[in-house]
């Protein structure tokens, strides 16, 4: 299905004469503007697979273009750019340079799920623009996000211990991230800690932080659930043609 809207004819491809004359008529500048057109031969015949074998992705196929993700998204209301409904159709078509283009918005989506209670076919649209963006990390078309670090933090330690502890996963995603650990904001935020926080309380998590305790009982549930992961990861490789972890 052809897309005719005016955001998504990019600036490059708008030609302008500013001197044309056409059997005697002056056609001169805004008069001669035409879109350049252009030739697709690069389609990737599998996009719309690989964005299915992510999570959020796998109701895309439902897809028909309504249009309504697009016109209740928060994002697009202040960045005409950011267009759900015009990167679905480019998955489901296959246009993967055409997506890739717009590699550095994608991210943006805020998961506000407007989209999602908009949508006549649930498609989960704010599903999408996650496995997007997760499949743009995957293909490595972009670094991979401080949002995915803090995930794979928090996923780690709950498996680990199925227990979450604050202060383990401040430390532990900053030094993913490659951050300094001293940043104004989170010392302010220890300082008022400090003078709010209940003093039995303030204990039990400095005693957390330094035993790493965990759910009694844990390590069959631990087991189940890192087997189930593995899994998946391996499913998504698969269908992303993605070589295994270590692999050369
Ligand atoms: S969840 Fe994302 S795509 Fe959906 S409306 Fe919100 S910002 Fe837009
Ligand atoms: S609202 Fe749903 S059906 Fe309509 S374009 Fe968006 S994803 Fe497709």
């Amino acid at each position: 299905m052809p897309i005719h809207e005016k955001s998504l004819i990019r600036p490059e491809n708008i030609r302008t004469h500013d001197k044309l004359v056409l059997d005697g008529v002056d056609v001169s500048g805004h008069w001669s503007t035409f879109i350049e057109t252009r030739v697709v031969s690069d389609y990737n015949e599998r996009l719309q697979e690989e964005i299915a074998a992510l999570p959020g992705g796998e109701y895309i196929h439902r897809c028909w273009q309504c249009g309504s993700c697009t016109n209740s998204c928060t994002v697009n209301a202040v960045n005409p750019d950011f267009n759900p409904r015009y990167w679905i159709y480019l998955i489901r078509v296959g246009m993967e340079s055409e997506l890739l283009r717009d590699k550095d918005i994608i991210w943006q989506c805020v998961s506000c799920n407007k989209c999602t209670y908009a949508c006549p076919r649930d498609v989960f649209p704010e599903g999408v623009m996650k496995a997007t963006a997760h499949w743009l990390e995957l293909k490595g078309h972009t670094p991979k996000s401080r949002s995915t670090m803090f995930d794979e933090e928090f996923s780690e330690q709950v498996i680990a211990t199925g227990k979450i502890e604050e202060g383990r996963i401040i430390r532990g995603f900053f030094a993913r991230s490659a951050q300094p650990l001293r940043q104004d904001w989170l010392i302010e935020m220890g300082k008022r800690l400090a003078r709010k926080l209940p003093f039995k309380m303030g204990m039990l998590l400095g005693i957390a932080a330094l035993i790493r305790p965990r759910t009694r009982g844990w390590g069959r549930s631990r087991d189940a659930i890192a087997s189930y992961v593995g899994e998946q990861e391996q499913r998504q490789r698969k269908a992303l043609s993605l070589p295994e972890p270590g692999a050369k």
